[in-house]
């Protein structure tokens, strides 16, 4: 048995070795600064440019499309400020939806204070966005629509292409947070109509505090960091080059295996519902029951406080989440699971499990055991 369980891939992964080997030369002997002209700098250049070939192919884009951040979060800002800052002329509504990751939804309210309006679509209660819904929220001043991807919390996979065709169509950008989609997703910028994209390395076993922002050729949008001209003038800042080299692997590596990915942790994540479905009652499954994420299995358990829960599986090794604020003692409902519509006490707080490439059909095994044995202890009390 291993020590730690560690099911909350969904929160962050480890860097794979192949990973870190390609980028630790880039800390100790290639450090120099890629905007040097010596070889020192070019070989850190030459690096750079790798990586942002290495995210083109796995994005089917451009690399000149291709901007490197410090991660999602400051690629959803930078989409979402840059492309609304810089479009103002043409028009000040922004369409997004009630379960997008905080970088989008705390962003949209900044813009809002600069006199943007955004109109907060709605989900059904697996968590999917009604493309009519999208198509209707559309006017004649909407400039952006901003819809995840993938879901962080309970998996579910939006209708992208849907979504970016109807964009297209009626002339307005689309961006997407695929933050929790590389690597778990096929995903195809052109053929599914997507203007601008997040993404973050630490999701898909590469480093932390490395994104990337995918916008669009021909787009115009406005900085967020001024200083120096890296990244096109559009990312001031001496490039993160180990990270950058670390992206660049871990999104190759992730795009090379994702069939195998996918349906090894489809398996594990089917059991898993499976087997908590046979042996714990009062049990719900959030999110969309086919359209989700490959490894999440997002619960909500009835009678059980989640972070009491949490702290007794990870007395056993067990490294699960919570999806919403309850294990900070914090009693503020997740706002996805308010967006499903469950407003019960039952769904306030839920049990998330998030696989990766290291679980085992034993792990989960030990998982339902131990979950088990809680459920049934914290119910008798
Ligand atoms: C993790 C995550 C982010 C934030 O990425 P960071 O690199 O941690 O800033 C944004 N969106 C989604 C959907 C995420 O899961």
């Amino acid at each position: 048995m291993k020590e730690i369980i560690y099911v909350d891939h969904s929160a962050t992964t480890y860097v794979k070795k192949e990973v870190l080997d390609k980028m630790l030369p880039y800390f100790t002997v290639k450090y120099g600064n890629a905007s040097s002209i010596y070889s020192k700098g070019i070989e850190s250049k030459e690096a750079i440019d790798k990586a942002r070939n290495q995210v083109s192919e796995a994005l089917g884009c451009c690399e000149c499309e291709i901007y490197f951040t410090a991660g999602g979060s400051e690629s959803d800002n930078l989409a979402l400020l840059g492309i609304a800052r810089a479009n103002k002329a043409k028009g000040n509504h922004i369409i997004t939806t009630k379960i997008e990751h905080l970088g989008i939804l705390e962003t949209c309210k900044r813009l809002e204070k600069e006199g943007f309006e955004v109109t907060y679509l709605d989900v059904d209660n697996t968590g999917l966005v009604d493309i009519e819904d999208v198509e209707r929220a559309i006017k004649s001043t909407t400039i952006l629509i901003s819809v995840m991807f993938a879901n962080n919390e309970i998996g579910t996979i939006q209708p992208i292409e849907a979504i970016g065709r109807i964009a297209r169509c009626r002339g307005v950008y689309f961006h997407t947070d695929a933050v929790q989609a590389i690597g778990n997703v096929h995903i195809d910028t052109r053929k599914m109509h997507i203007d601008a994209l997040s993404l973050s390395a630490h999701k898909f076993y590469g480093p932390k505090g490395v994104g990337a922002l995918y916008i669009r050729n021909g787009i115009n949008f406005d900085s967020i960091i001024t200083g120096g001209h890296q990244e096109q003038n559009k990312r001031a800042g001496t490039e993160n080059v180990p990270g950058i080299v670390g992206l660049g692997a871990a999104i190759e590596l992730a795009n090379n295996n994702i069939d195998c990915y996918n349906e090894k942790l489809y398996r594990l994540r089917e059991y898993c519902i499976e087997q908590i479905m046979k042996n714990i009652p009062g049990v719900i499954l959030n999110g969309h029951r086919t359209k989700r994420l490959p490894g999440n299995i997002n619960i909500s358990i009835k009678g059980i406080q989640v972070g009491t829960l949490l702290l007794m599986l990870n007395d056993v090794g067990i490294c699960a989440s919570s999806g919403s604020a309850c294990t900070s003692g914090n009693t503020n409902p997740s706002h996805v699971l308010v967006a499903l519509g469950m407003n019960s006490d039952i769904s306030y707080c839920s049990l998330r499990i998030t696989l990766g490439e290291e679980n085992t059909c034993e792990d989960i095994d030990y998982i339902i055991c131990n979950l088990y044995r809680i459920v049934h202890k914290l119910r008798r009390v």
